[in-house]
């Protein structure tokens, strides 16, 4: 099988959305997923995981701030101390904040490269020991083909700059973890219809970037999270230091 029952799964930013979707999926392969998100997302959270544990699956909570070194700190030392080190690490945390590169202010662009790409970092760090200690982790991270494009409009480069950071991350922590069975790998989504998007675009542009993708729809939340629990699985254990397009044929 892809995956090995039993392994302890945090994501981040799951309570939804793709992250909600990701969960759901490990959650579905046998792990015990643990749902990442800010406190204020809490019974969101909540919700998604009583969902989880009514279908019999193995799910919990955890707030987290991925920005915030101690909040961080303190999730991963929580997880580990109830159920133990998270052995796969989806980071799916982000934000989006378009506006015009005349029109951002440092403090907007600050926000956008702290949970996108800082944020990741952060988690990667917290769980890296416990990974290393026990010679198998697998980390994930959820970029954007806006790493390197902007098909949808070219107001938004905080986010396609923090998103183009999880590239050199993941080839990074490739190579410096690959020796204690550790893969890093990120998956780059194509347009996928959450609160982020519609928050980010206006539906006219959206429908017209849609219709031009070879597949004609939205990419699926699903479509994402199977191809987060395939890398998380053994069977993938030569895919490391990559980014995955899971877009619908995005590049033309
Ligand atoms: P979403 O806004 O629906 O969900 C994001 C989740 O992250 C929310 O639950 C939010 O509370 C949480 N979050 C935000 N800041 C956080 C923080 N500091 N700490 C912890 N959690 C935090 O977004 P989505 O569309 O599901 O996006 C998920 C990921 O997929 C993001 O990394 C996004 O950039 C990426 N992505 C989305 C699309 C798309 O088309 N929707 C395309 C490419 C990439």
């Amino acid at each position: 099988t892809a995956t090995t029952a039993g392994r302890i799964t945090l994501v981040t930013g799951a309570a939804r959305g793709i992250g909600r979707q990701i969960a759901t999926a490990f959650a579905r392969s046998g792990h015990h997923v643990v749902i990442g998100d800010l406190p204020a997302a809490a019974d969101t959270a909540r919700a998604v995981a009583d969902g989880l544990t009514g279908e019999g699956l193995s799910a919990g909570t955890v707030d987290l701030d991925v920005t915030d070194e101690d909040s961080v700190a303190a999730a991963v030392g929580r997880i580990t101390e109830t159920v133990g080190a998270p052995q796969v690490l989806v980071n799916n945390a982000g934000i989006s904040r378009p506006a015009p590169t005349l029109e951002t202010s440092l403090a907007q662009w600050n926000e956008v490269v702290a949970v996108n790409l800082t944020g990741q970092f952060l988690c990667a760090r917290a769980c890296l020991p416990a990974m290393r200690d026990a010679g198998w982790g697998r980390i994930i991270g959820i970029s954007s083909f806006n790493a390197k494009s902007a098909p949808v409009n070219g107001d938004n480069a905080s986010y396609a700059a923090s998103k183009a950071g999880i590239t050199g991350l993941t080839h990074n922590l490739a190579v410096e973890f690959g020796r204690d069975g550790i893969t890093v790998n990120a998956i780059a989504p194509g347009i996928v219809d959450t609160e982020l998007l519609r928050r980010a675009h206006p539906p006219q542009r959206l429908a017209e970037l849609v219709d031009r993708l070879p597949t004609g729809r939205f990419t699926l939340p699903e479509e994402i999270a199977a191809t987060a629990v395939f890398l998380a699985g053994d069977v993938a254990a030569s895919i490391t230091g990559e980014i995955v397009n899971v877009n619908g044929g995005l590049y033309f």
